[in-house]
């Protein structure tokens, strides 16, 4: 018997006990873009799977409000060193972002447990893997460090463990490299900026310990002081895009994978 509980530590509403990874990832892999084509959640994400003139005009909408914004933070706030720019988009949907991206110039890759939508993205031309962020990096040993982008939108709050998640996206991470979670929920977006001060840090030791024994470096820099907000043109165009909440982490030049 699942019940919904205020989860203690962040305040927000979920599933108790936590589905087994293997269910959730049935339930994305086969019903959760069939609920989305009926449009009660996401009217954005249902326009973009039908496609047509609406499908169109949502994505030139894309590309010239968040998209823009995010492909600039990336481009002016990345230091890695002259090279390919490899991009990964986890939970990619239909590729939209990825062929945004691929369009300036970057080798991009995307995840997506969806099956209908990854046939999507696929039928794009565009590499996506129907893998887990965690499967992803553990596949093959040489795509540690190797990212000088990583983005999440909207993914977190699909997660049984965020946090676990978001640790196995920075070590995707090239050194010099750029993290970017898009989150609609507050107890969500909480999570990602526990993590990202967390990992600015350069000591993480209790309080009062005499003598440093963590870490003792930060992991890399809070690009993002506060959470970006959409502007008012866009949440008014789609509601949901109200509470989205952008941050972004760059991890050290010098932090390998
Ligand atoms: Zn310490």
């Amino acid at each position: 018997m699942k019940a919904i509980v205020e989860d203690r530590r962040f305040g927000f509403r979920r599933l108790d006990p936590v589905p087994e990874e293997a269910r959730l990832r049935r339930f994305y892999e086969s019903k959760y873009y069939d609920i989305l084509l009926k449009g009660e959640r996401g009217q954005d994400l249902c326009r973009l799977m039908k496609g047509g003139a609406e499908g169109d005009a949502e994505r030139a909408w894309l590309c010239s409000t968040l998209y823009a914004d995010v492909a600039a933070l990336l481009e002016e706030k990345g230091r890695w060193k002259r090279c390919t720019r490899m991009l990964l988009d986890i939970g990619c949907g239909t590729g939209e972002f990825l062929r945004f991206m691929s369009g300036k110039g970057w080798k991009t890759v995307g995840l997506e447990l969806a099956s209908a939508a990854r046939a999507l993205a696929q039928e794009k031309g565009l590499r996506v893997h129907g893998l887990t962020a965690e499967q992803f990096l553990s596949e093959d040993a040489l795509r540690r460090g190797s990212f000088q982008a990583v983005t999440l939108f909207h993914v977190l709050e699909h997660l049984p463990e965020p946090v676990r998640l978001l640790r196995a996206v920075r070590r995707l991470l090239a050194p010099g490299g750029i993290l970017a979670v898009i989150s609609y929920h507050s107890g969500e977006d909480r999570i990602v900026k526990h993590a990202f001060r967390e990992w600015a840090r350069s000591c993480v030791c209790p309080p009062g310990q005499p003598f440093c024994t963590c870490r003792g470096e930060a992991l890399g820099e809070l690009l993002t002081r506060r959470a970006i907000s959409p502007g008012p043109g866009e949440s008014e165009r789609n509601p949901r895009a109200r509470s989205a909440r952008l941050r972004a982490f760059r991890k050290g030049a010098e932090v390998a994978g």
